[in-house]
């Protein structure tokens, strides 16, 4: 299983990504949603992206919206990873495309537990 971890935050990167990798998962990061679609573009579709919203240059909402534009990504699962615990805002995700929608501060099991109900991961 291939992912993408978009978050401004180092210290989320790392720790999303060891979560992953924990599990098999081969990681690729970005730190802001341009960047990710420079990632997409150059790697190909991942199974999965992860995905902050508030991040400079370009938001995980513009992100959803740019990746869900795009019919060839149609496979990707999308996982908000969020301070914006509004349902306004889990609702405007959902919309605009976002699969499963996680709050931080996220546990390993949170995590986990969203991939098993998209169908990824072994669930531990
Ligand atoms: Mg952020």
């Amino acid at each position: 299983m291939k992912a993408i971890v978009v978050d401004d935050s180092r210290t989320t990167r790392l720790v999303l990504s060891k979560m992953l990798g924990e599990i098999d998962v081969e990681v690729s990061t970005a730190g802001d949603g341009r960047e990710a679609l420079e990632v997409l573009e150059k790697e190909g579709a991942p199974d999965l992206m992860l995905i902050d919203w508030n991040m400079p240059v370009m938001n995980g909402y513009e992100l959803v919206e740019a990746v869900r534009a795009d019919s060839s990504y149609d496979s990707v699962r999308l996982m908000m990873v969020t301070t914006e615990t509004g349902m306004e805002n889990v609702m405007q995700a959902l919309e605009a495309g976002a699969n499963e929608y996680v709050m931080k501060p996220f546990t390993k099991d949170t995590i986990l537990e969203k991939l098993a109900i998209m169908g990824l991961g072994s669930g531990r």
